[in-house]
């Protein structure tokens, strides 16, 4: 028996890094998984990934920012399968800049409209649903950068939605609580995916930094994805079942520093 039989667990950003080990996590645990994601073979990728190992998933593209798109993704998972039981919202993207200097207007309301208002859309179609089934499981991936500033790389906008993200945690589980519907979110530390090694990459975080920035997590190292993928599966299962409002922090120590 698995921890998520038959639940319907909507994953956004399903198609790569946390999102891909949570959805073949979700998926080995008995869950039908709807993969929310842009990246049309990243999620086709996903879903191909959960078949082989006799899983049941469905691709649906996503924009998390686009309403209609997120309107569209939640009516296809209730058509096929009829309801919603579980929501991670896990997509976020940094948007690399320096400084409160040169971040422009429109890559602040990008980083918005993608880190935070995503987490509303994606909410606010699917607890209906929820709400009609009597119960439900909202997970979100917040960051350390939500909690702490960094020092080397600027990340302004995401700081400010991943905190965004903590807020709306707290304030959906007062509100959703009478519905039987438990939210939380996860503040992940550094963790390898592909986002981290293009942060490396494109000089978000500095060139030749890594050991560096392993060595600021107690644990000598960064997570691996389904390190993170485990504390979302605890958050979606009934595992954590008097658990809401609340923020776990799985960062190697990083913020006990
Ligand atoms: P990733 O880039 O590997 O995966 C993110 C996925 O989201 C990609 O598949 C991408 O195509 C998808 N996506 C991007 N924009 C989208 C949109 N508008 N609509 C739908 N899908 C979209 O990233 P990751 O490192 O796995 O990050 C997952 C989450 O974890 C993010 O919220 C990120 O902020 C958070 N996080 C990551 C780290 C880290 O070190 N990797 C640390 C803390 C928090």
């Amino acid at each position: 028996m698995g921890r998520l039989d038959d639940k319907v667990c909507i994953i956004t950003g399903g198609g790569s890094g946390i999102g891909r080990a949570s959805c073949l996590l979700f998926a080995s645990e008995g869950g039908r998984v709807v993969v929310a994601e842009i990246d049309e073979q990243g999620g086709k990728d996903t879903v191909a990934k959960i078949r082989e190992g006799g899983g049941e998933a469905t691709f649906v593209r996503t924009d998390v920012s686009d309403e209609s798109s997120v309107g569209a993704m939640v009516e296809a998972a209730i058509s096929r399968y009829g309801r919603v039981d579980i929501l991670f919202n896990n997509v976020g993207i940094v948007i690399p800049h320096d400084s409160i200097f040169d971040l422009k207007g429109e890559e602040w309301d990008k980083s918005i409209a993608i880190n935070l208002k995503g987490v509303f859309l994606c909410t606010k179609y699917s607890v209906p649903h929820m709400v009609k089934n009597g119960s439900g499981c909202i997970v979100c991936t917040a960051s350390i950068i939500g909690i702490i500033g960094e020092t080397e790389t600027n990340q302004l906008s995401y700081s400010m939605a991943k905190g965004g993200i903590m807020g709306m945690t707290k304030q959906l589980a007062n509100d959703l609580a009478p519905h039987k519907i438990r939210v939380n979110s996860i503040c992940p530390g550094y963790t390898e995916t592909p986002a981290l090694r293009r942060a490396f990459e494109d000089g978000t975080n500095p060139e030749g930094s890594r050991k560096e920035r392993e060595s600021l997590h107690l644990l000598n190292r960064f997570a691996d994805s389904s390190e993170i993928a485990k504390a979302a599966l605890f958050l979606a299962s009934d595992d954590s079942s008097f658990i809401t409002g609340t923020n776990l922090i799985v960062d190697g120590g990083f913020t006990a520093r």
